[in-house]
């Protein structure tokens, strides 16, 4: 590694990396499950590209940003990269035409208005995009997402749009610090996923359930989670 102001950085990954790593292992073992099913989405918000670079050479496969204005900024250092890139934070309907062509999932769809947007936007400019529904699970004001009960009709109602294909759902539930609670939004959420799949609606593939961050990746892989969105974890604690 050369020796940068980034140094220290990268060395803390590493031994981050390896942390996160073993209880991703440690979480899909309990539960019975292979860890390759398991996607590690390294949420880079505030990190410098130089430090996603180095997180992808250790073998960080996918990355999601949360803002439009730093997403494009990192863009042209991170295009050129094999990882997959993908939208996790609140979208703005005037903002969709920032993304297409350069990730291939924004996972915070929450309303009509939104989906319509980029199926507008995908058939325009020739372009694809997969989504997931964001669900708000904890049914918190202060969040995006769709409420659980309406999230069938939600999904019908999408599904219709073309240039867009609903590939699962995400959730980022409160910040309750109690055990039990977070197992019951996880499970909830696995138990929406797969009332949803078992539709088998045509342009509806749930093979995203997008759901555990740094705090609580662990539960979410034991209740069925196929990616987990892990930022402080790896990175350090964000200023
Ligand atoms: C920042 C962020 C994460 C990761 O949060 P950490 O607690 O740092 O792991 C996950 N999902 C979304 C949508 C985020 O914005």
């Amino acid at each position: 590694m050369m020796e940068n102001q980034y140094s220290d950085r990268c060395r803390d990954f590493d031994e981050n990396y390896k942390l996160v790593t073993e209880k991703l292992c440690k979480a899909a073992e309990k539960a019975g499950r292979s860890p390759q099913d398991i996607t590690l989405l390294a949420a880079t918000k505030t990190v410098p590209p130089e430090v996603i670079h180095y997180a992808i050479e250790q073998g960080v496969t996918c990355i999601g940003e949360n803002r439009v204005q730093e997403f494009l900024e990192k863009y042209e250092a991170l295009c050129s990269t094999s990882c997959d890139l993908q939208f996790i934070g609140r979208l703005q309907t005037n903002k969709v035409k920032y993304l297409l062509h350069k990730v291939s999932c924004i996972q915070s769809v929450d309303s009509f208005k939104l989906a319509s947007e980029i199926s507008r936007l995908c058939l325009r400019e020739n372009a694809h995009m997969d989504v997931l529904v964001e669900v708000n699970i904890g049914r918190e004001e202060s969040k995006g997402g769709i409420l659980p009960e309406a999230l069938p009709e939600f999904v019908d109602q999408i599904r219709e749009l073309p240039g867009i294909t609903v590939r699962g759902l995400m959730a980022i539930p409160p910040d309750c610090g109690d055990p039990a609670q977070l197992f019951q939004y996880f499970s909830s959420m696995r138990q929406y996923y797969v009332d949803i799949a078992a539709k088998k609606l045509d342009n509806v593939s749930m093979d995203c359930l997008s759901m555990g961050m740094s705090s609580d990746f662990p539960a979410a892989i034991e209740c069925g989670a196929t990616m987990v969105r892990v930022g402080s974890a790896l990175f350090g604690k964000r200023k």
